[in-house]
């Protein structure tokens, strides 16, 4: 039986975040993931905005962790590969009733301590942003609001905490939790078991599964979908800026926005839903991101649609994040982390640091750590297709596989001899994007699944 000093439940953004801050500790730290990949839950679905924190509740735990999650990542994603474009962010006018909104948001972000933060009247906007409905009154501009890489992100931590020395385990559903002295022991359905002197819940949308498991039930999962329309890459000539309409009291409203990948992306909606794996795409979703598309951007509509997916919020029935120490028992709940998480994770991580040091553990950081890269899949970045020198020292980079994408033979093959290598054909894609692009796999799927299967030595069908 393997015995460890933590166990971190679920390889989300937060999991994983969480698994890089404590591989800086000499401690014996185990990661487990109940799917075959990482990230795949709702750390896969979301709209990859990296927000400065100013649109969260005022005075919450939520707001100070998001604010500090965007600094970290700002400070330390350059270092791990993972690409970012300070798009800005605008939230938009068009009624005198929306324009009080607007102001009032201004107001509150300068006083909040986001002095970027500015109103920009009506002609401002449309003269730098012409393709925006007529008759903007004005706008709030969030000149720091970043676009980011929502697959590499959550890659580039466990990475990082894997190369630093955490255990990482897949296929690894924790389906029972027993007390013992001074600690847990977890098992799974196939009979693994491990034992841990503390337990952190990172579980997201099943955080509350886990946590019935050891008997806490302080929190009811109210899984919350949003649905999207990805538009293809020369809508981003068109819109290439992040946008708002203006919040009502319910709702943030429906963004349309850049991807780092170069599309447009239109969503998401917001519908509480009892099915937590609902991912369902409904005609009145399409319809009200259509809507979405005439009211802000109307020249949009038309645009050939790359696909239509939806992410799952593991909110809860509570509106803070639901991070709760429970060390008279050895357990730390770190879930409801609702629809801020992408941005929070690296606040959560140090803030999830503070609480175990010293009051569990003493802190005792590793002399030496080794610094790890993912490849930079964005846009901006010189791709290996594109490179020469890359090309010259390896003619893998300029056999095209995924010519939607640009992906070569080159990329795929080092994904998949990497040493956290994708254990499905949806993880593959992730770290690659073959098969992200306009044909959905249609022409490269085939090439891309027998690379896959003979990486596994699988025989191919
Ligand atoms: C539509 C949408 C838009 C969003 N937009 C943004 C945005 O623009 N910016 C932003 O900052 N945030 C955004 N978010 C929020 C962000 O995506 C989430 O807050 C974040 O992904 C939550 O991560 P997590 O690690 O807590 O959960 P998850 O990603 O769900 O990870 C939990 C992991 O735990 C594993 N697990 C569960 N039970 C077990 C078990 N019993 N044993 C082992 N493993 C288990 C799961 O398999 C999963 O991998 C958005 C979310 C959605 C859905």
């Amino acid at each position: 039986m393997s015995i460890f000093d933590i166990a971190v439940i679920g390889a989300g953004v937060v999991g994983t975040a969480i698994a890089r801050d404590l591989s800086r500790q000499d401690l014996k730290v185990v990661l487990l993931e109940a799917n075959p990949d990482f990230g795949d839950e709702s750390s896969k679905g979301n709209s990859a905005l990296m927000t400065e924190g100013h649109d969260t509740p005022v005075g919450t735990l939520e707001r100070q962790l998001v604010v500090r999650g965007y600094q970290r990542y700002v400070a330390e994603g350059p270092g791990l590969g993972l690409p970012m474009r300070k798009t800005g962010a605008l939230m938009l006018a068009w009624t005198e009733a929306q324009r009080v909104i607007v102001e009032h948001h201004v107001e509150n972000a300068n006083a909040e301590g986001f002095p970027n933060v500015h109103l920009m009247d009506g002609d401002e906007v449309s003269r730098r942003w012409p393709q925006f409905r007529p008759g903007v009154l004005c706008a709030q501009w969030m000149p720091d609001e970043l676009i980011a890489d929502p697959f590499s992100t959550p890659y580039a931590y466990l990475l990082d905490a894997v190369t630093n020395g955490v255990e990482y385990r897949s296929h690894w559903r924790v389906s029972k939790a027993e007390r013992r002295s001074g600690g847990w022991r977890l098992g799974n359905d196939r009979g693994d078991e491990i034992e841990a002197r503390l337990v952190v819940n990172a579980g997201g949308l099943r955080a509350d599964h886990v946590e019935a498991l050891a008997g806490y039930r302080d929190f009811e999962m109210r899984p919350r979908r949003g649905q999207y329309i990805l538009l293809d890459k020369p809508a981003q000539a068109i819109h290439d800026v992040i946008a708002y309409p203006t919040p009502t009291p319910t709702s943030r409203g429906i963004l349309i926005a850049p991807t780092i990948f170069g599309n447009v992306l239109v969503g998401p909606t917001a519908e509480e839903v009892e099915d937590r794996d609902d991912r369902s795409v409904t005609d009145s979703g399409l319809a009200a991101l259509q809507q979405a598309i005439d009211d802000m951007v109307p020249s949009l509509r038309g645009m050939p649609v790359n696909t239509i997916y939806a992410g799952m919020r593991p909110a809860t029935n509570h509106s803070e994040y639901q991070i709760i120490p429970r060390f008279d028992e050895d357990w730390l709940t770190v879930a409801g982390i609702r629809s801020t998480g992408f941005s929070g994770a690296l606040g959560i991580a140090e803030y999830v640091m503070s609480l175990i040091f010293p009051q569990v553990f003493d802190p005792k950081p590793k002399a030496q750590l080794q610094e790890t890269r993912v490849p930079d899949l964005s846009e901006q970045s010189l791709r290996p297709w594109a490179d020469p020198g890359k090309i010259n020292a390896d003619p893998a980079y300029a056999e095209m596989l995924c010519h939607c994408e640009r992906i070569t033979m080159g990329e795929v093959r080092d994904a998949l001899a990497s040493p956290l290598p994708p254990q499905s054909i949806k993880g593959l894609k992730r770290r690659t994007r073959a098969m992200f692009g306009r044909c959905q796999g249609f022409y490269c799927g085939a090439r891309v699944q027998a690379m896959f299967d003979a990486a596994k030595g699988k025989p191919h069908a």
